[in-house]
């Protein structure tokens, strides 16, 4: 069993440390926090052991009756790997202790590509991972770009990617975050910072970006083209896309016309925090005009890269391979709507 450390438990790390629990092959060592909050109560609540992230604020968790099991640092030493899901910019702070220890770490897409050996995607470079010691499970957007361009690339070739993100302004819990009346370009220079990102994934892809922001918090929205190396029938791209475990075509008969009944759909459907672990594309929108390929695809924010961080462990770890990892991850999560 793979031992699994997870330092930073919001809206990232908790849903990670509830997938690894569900995986056959590890189990959760424990979580670190930096505050008592309502994400530490409920950490304990389900029985995962709590460790402090900040040593001076230890005493902050023993006064809210919170059970510490130790400092980071013992965590970090006893793991097999470590799961950085902490904000943006922290965990390359953090990357000295998991050296200190010489545990292999994970982190999130809010940190530079050049903090790490390896930036990840499970379906497009799980190998890569291999011989790593830090590898960067990439940002919510580029994981969904990401298992798009894949099987493109693989099958027809991909000559130009050109994205426009319509980004969530803030996460369901971040209230300090926007505009709650505006539509924003942003970044308001082109392309994106999205696009370079995309290419730390795959070798000499052309790939163009441009960012929205909006009052919204469930999803982000992709308006995606491809001009694709040869023509090819919109019917063979959904036939192609159907083999995708990652990818789920949001069929014309269930009446989803946005993220909200998409979301609704993931709650009736059982989903925990009402999940959306796939790229949800609308069926009907993949269209292609020559070689030009176009659709419209939700990507949740909050959930995407939760599978792939999964993988990542397996991947850095040299436990399984791509095709092994992802069908356990997948058949233990429940993936596959
Ligand atoms: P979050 O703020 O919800 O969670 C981060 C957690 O880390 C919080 O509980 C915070 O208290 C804790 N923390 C802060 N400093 C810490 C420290 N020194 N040690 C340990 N814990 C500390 O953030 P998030 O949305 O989970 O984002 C985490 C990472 O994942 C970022 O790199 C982000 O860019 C990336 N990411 C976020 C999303 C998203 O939409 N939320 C999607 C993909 C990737």
């Amino acid at each position: 069993m793979l031992q699994v450390a997870i330092n930073g438990y919001g809206t990232i790390g908790k849903r990670v440390a509830d997938a690894v629990r569900q995986q056959p092959d590890m189990e959760v060592l424990g979580v670190a926090k930096t505050r008592p909050n309502f994400e530490a109560e409920t950490a304990i609540d389900k029985g995962f052991s709590l460790y402090a992230a900040v040593e001076e604020r230890e005493h902050l968790f023993e006064e809210a009756g919170l059970e510490i099991a130790g400092p980071v640092e013992d965590l970090v030493d006893e793991a097999d790997v470590v799961v950085d899901a902490t904000p943006s910019g922290i965990g390359a702070q953090n990357k000295e202790l998991y050296e200190e220890y010489d545990t292999p770490a994970l982190y999130q897409g809010g940190e530079d590509a050049d903090l790490v050996d390896v930036s990840f995607n499970a379906r497009s470079n799980f190998a890569e991972a291999a011989d790593a010691d830090h590898v960067r499970v990439v940002s919510c957007n580029t994981t969904g770009l990401s298992r798009v361009i894949a099987p493109l690339r693989e099958t027809y070739g991909v000559e130009k990617v050109r994205a426009t993100l319509v980004r969530r302004g803030g996460d369901p819990g971040q209230t300090d975050r926007g505009p709650i009346n505006d539509i924003l370009p942003n970044p308001v220079t082109i392309p994106s910072h999205h696009g370079p990102d995309v290419e730390t994934i795959f070798d000499d892809l052309d790939i163009d970006t441009l960012g929205m922001k909006v009052p919204a918090t469930q999803m982000h929205m992709h308006s995606l083209n491809v001009t694709l190396e040869e023509e090819v029938d919109a019917a063979d791209v959904r036939e192609l896309f159907e083999d995708e475990s990652r990818l789920f075509l949001i069929p014309e008969r269930m009446n989803i016309d946005g993220s909200g009944k998409l979301k609704e759909y993931a709650l009736d459907a059982g989903r925990p925090r009402g999940d959306l672990w796939e790229n949800c594309i609308w069926e009907e929108s993949i269209s292609t005009v020559g070689t030009d390929l176009y659709l419209f695809q939700g990507i949740h924010q909050e959930s995407d890269v939760v599978p792939e961080n999964v993988d990542a462990i397996r991947a850095i770890t040299g436990s399984a391979d791509a095709e092994e990892s992802i069908e356990t991850t997948n058949e233990a999560l429940g993936i596959g709507l």
